[in-house]
């Protein structure tokens, strides 16, 4: 504030856009506090693998096309746990998230991925690598006949190809995506002649 003009409150600020100090007079001058993420926000969201945003807000898996869904299938937001909002703004997007969320129970099945990623047990050293790439949390470290290797929940999986670009075992495949299809799909593609410079 930097006094009066014409009897009026004289406002003194930076647009950081302009990057230029500007003034304006105005009747009267609102701040709002500023508002920060739950405190559990980080706990909650390791727990349903939701992300979160530069702020610490969880995060819409879109921000036009999906606002109340998350990148987990089943876990919607709504209200100031995705950033400060008014209780119109609230309260619509409870709607959704509500209307979501019912959709999702009537229909009574729910579709998966039909690509997903596999674990090639024997190849797997148990490195946990692809554990902690996996953005979806879909793949855990189990036991099997004593053994300790990774597993793929193809109901969680999405087919993103993330823990097979992370395994330098190559111990992931993702169904369709093989290292031999791939090979022979460019075979398919490319002349001989191109496959041999290839080769
Ligand atoms: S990154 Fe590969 S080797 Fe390591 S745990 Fe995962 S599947 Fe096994
Ligand atoms: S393909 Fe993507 S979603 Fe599926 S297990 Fe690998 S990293 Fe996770």
């Amino acid at each position: 504030m930097e006094g009066l003009e014409d009897g009026r409150l004289l406002v003194r600020a930076e647009d950081t856009l302009l990057g230029e100090v500007v003034e304006m007079p105005v009747d009267m001058v609102v701040l709002a506090t500023a508002m920060v993420p739950a405190a559990d926000t980080e706990q909650v969201a390791q727990l349903f693998h939701v992300t979160r945003s530069e702020d610490g807000f969880f995060l819409e898996a879109h921000p036009k096309l999906r606002p109340v869904e998350t990148a987990t299938d089943g876990i919607f937001l709504a209200g100031t746990c995705q950033g400060p909002k008014d209780i119109p703004d609230t309260v619509a997007q409870v709607s959704g998230a509500a209307s979501q969320a019912l959709g999702l129970l009537q229909r009574g099945s729910v579709l998966i991925e039909p690509i997903t990623a596999e674990v090639l047990p024997l190849r797997c050293v148990a490195c946990g690598l692809c554990v902690e790439v996996c953005p979806f949390g879909a793949i855990e470290m189990v036991e099997r006949r004593g053994q300790k290797l990774a597993e793929v929940n193809p109901a969680l999986c999405k087919g993103c190809g993330l823990c097979v670009a992370a395994c330098r075992g190559k111990a992931i495949t993702l169904h369709g995506y093989s290292d031999q299809q791939l090979l022979l799909q460019l075979g398919a593609l490319l002349r001989p002649a191109e496959l041999v410079a290839i080769g």
